[in-house]
This record gives C-alpha cells, sequence and structure tokens, in this order.
C-alpha cells in the first residue's frame, strides 16, 4: 500500500452545526479508508443531509474539521474561512469531492455529453475534444454510451441521475458523496442507478452513500452508520448493523424500515 492509500480519505472530527436554537449536528466523527464505501442510515432530519453538505463545505460546519487524503478542507485553526488562502485550499480540496445530489439539476438546454463536459471544459479549462473524449468515456461508464447526444428532457430519471454521477466521475474525484440519489425516482428506475453505484464501488471508488435502499447499505457497503438526532449511534460492519444492532434506537429504526422477515 502507498502513502495516500493507508491515509482515511475522509475524515471528520468534532463535526457540529446548529439551526438557531436547534443543534442539528452535536459532535460526530466520520472516517473513510481508501476504497471504502461508508453507508450512512437514519431517520428523516437526523442530519444526514447536513452532515454530507459539511463534508464540502457546502455547509459551514459551526466546529470540527474535514480533512481530504490528510488536508484540512476550509481554514486552518485560527485562520478566517474567507482569508485568500482558506478560499484557494477549499475550492482546491473541494474539487477532489464529488457529489450526486436526490435532485440531478441538469442543464436541460444541454446534451448528456454538454453536461458532463461543462465542468471539464471550465473548471479544468480542458480543451473541448479531449472534454468531450473524456465525457464520452464517463457516459460509457454509467451505460449511457448511446445517449450522449440526448437532452436530460428525453432521459428517464434514471438515466438522468446516471448522467449526473458521470458528471462527478467525470472530474476525477478521490472520492464520492451520494444523498438519497434514488429517492426521487420512480421505483422501476431505483436499480439501474444502484447498479451504477455497486459497479463503482466494486471498482474501488471511495464512496459515502446516505441511502434508504437498506438491501443497498446491506450488500454494497463495509461500513454502516446510524445516525439519530444529530450524532452516530453506532457504526458497525453491515452484517453486524443488520443482524445484530447494539442500540434500542437502531433497533427500532431498522424494525421500522425493514419489511417484516416472518422470523
Ligand atoms: P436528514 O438528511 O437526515 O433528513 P437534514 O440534515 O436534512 O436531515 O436535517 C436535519 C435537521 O436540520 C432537520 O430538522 C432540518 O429541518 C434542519 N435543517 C437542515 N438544513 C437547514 C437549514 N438550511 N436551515 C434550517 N434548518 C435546517
Ligand atoms: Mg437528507
Amino acid at each position: 500500500m502507498t502513502a495516500s492509500e493507508t491515509l482515511p480519505v475522509v475524515q471528520g472530527r468534532g463535526l457540529r452545526k446548529s439551526y438557531g436554537q436547534s443543534e442539528v449536528l452535536r459532535g460526530v466523527d466520520l472516517d473513510v479508508a481508501h476504497s471504502e464505501t461508508l453507508c450512512i442510515i437514519g431517520p428523516s432530519g437526523s442530519g444526514k443531509t447536513t452532515l454530507l453538505r459539511c463534508l464540502n463545505y457546502l455547509t459551514v460546519p459551526d466546529a470540527g474539521t474535514v480533512t481530504i487524503e490528510g488536508e484540512i478542507l476550509g481554514p486552518r485553526p485560527g485562520e478566517s474561512l474567507y482569508a485568500h488562502a482558506a478560499q484557494q485550499r477549499l475550492d482546491r480540496t473541494r474539487a477532489r469531492i464529488g457529489m450526486v445530489f436526490q435532485r440531478f439539476n441538469l442543464f436541460p438546454h444541454m446534451t448528456a455529453l454538454a453536461n458532463v463536459a461543462e465542468g471539464l471544459r471550465t473548471v479544468r479549462r480542458m480543451p473541448v475534444g479531449e472534454a468531450d473524449d473524456r465525457a464520452r468515456l464517463m457516459l460509457g461508464r454509467v451505460g449511457l454510451g448511446d445517449r450522449a447526444n440526448a437532452y436530460p428532457g428525453h432521459l428517464s430519471g434514471g438515466q438522468q441521475q446516471r448522467v449526473a454521477i458521470a458528471r462527478a466521475l467525470a472530474m476525477e474525484p478521490v472520492v464520492m458523496l451520494f444523498d438519497e440519489v434514488t429517492s426521487a425516482l420512480d421505483p422501476e428506475l431505483v436499480g439501474e442507478v444502484l447498479a451504477v453505484m455497486r459497479d463503482l464501488a466494486a471498482g474501488g471508488m471511495t464512496m459515502v452513500v446516505v441511502t434508504h435502499e437498506m438491501s443497498f447499505a446491506r450488500e454494497a457497503g463495509r461500513h454502516v452508520m446510524f445516525m439519530d438526532a444529530g450524532l452516530v449511534v453506532e457504526r458497525s460492519t453491515p452484517a453486524e448493523m443488520f443482524a445484530d444492532p447494539k442500540d434500542p434506537r437502531t433497533r427500532a429504526f431498522l424494525r421500522r424500515v425493514l419489511p417484516a422477515t416472518g422470523a
């Protein structure tokens, strides 16, 4: 293993966030190792989205630190977030984090190919031909090699979400963050998106996946983390989490979301 493979890719320490009087993250630690898929589960409102957004500073945490491959994201202790150096480091580090949301937010007036190539051209300043070649490759990876010229309006929700995944992958992130990316999809379209995510996980992509899909957490995750009321209640392997949850809150949640087994 190289040095960069032994460092956690993502490390969060003591992350806190409040909105007004309501403390949404109450001191969360998180480690994601190279090539690991960490699934985050928990009831609605438990802080999962806020945590994910704090990991790339889309939401600025009130306290705590995030490091990406050992590099601190955001301001160093004593430094202002708005200091030039902090902003530069933030831009640089953030560019290494891919994020996919529940809503795909594709540009409707641009083809699938152009949507994927856009960041490469504007952020990476890649020449058009090279960006298009890379975008085509990424669309192939999510099974959409034949839909490169389609506009989002002519793609299904599942296909649009796969374009969004290709767009994030094109930037060569060291980690991909997924926030409930199948929740807005019709049930019959969920499988194709999860299949792409399973392929990525199997291919060694480092991923943090907030999901309601317990089958995905059970099969694709190396670790599962259960959050409740802004805290990590329990973190374990999927086998332990689903067969032998330790905390009563975890047990209650799983009883609610898992179909009855009849056992
Ligand atoms: P989850 O993703 O687990 O459903 P969230 O992180 O979205 O949870 O939300 C946690 C809590 O924080 C919720 O009570 C939500 O209403 C609140 N919250 C999230 N974002 C904001 C915001 N921008 N302003 C005020 N409250 C927010
Ligand atoms: Mg959420």
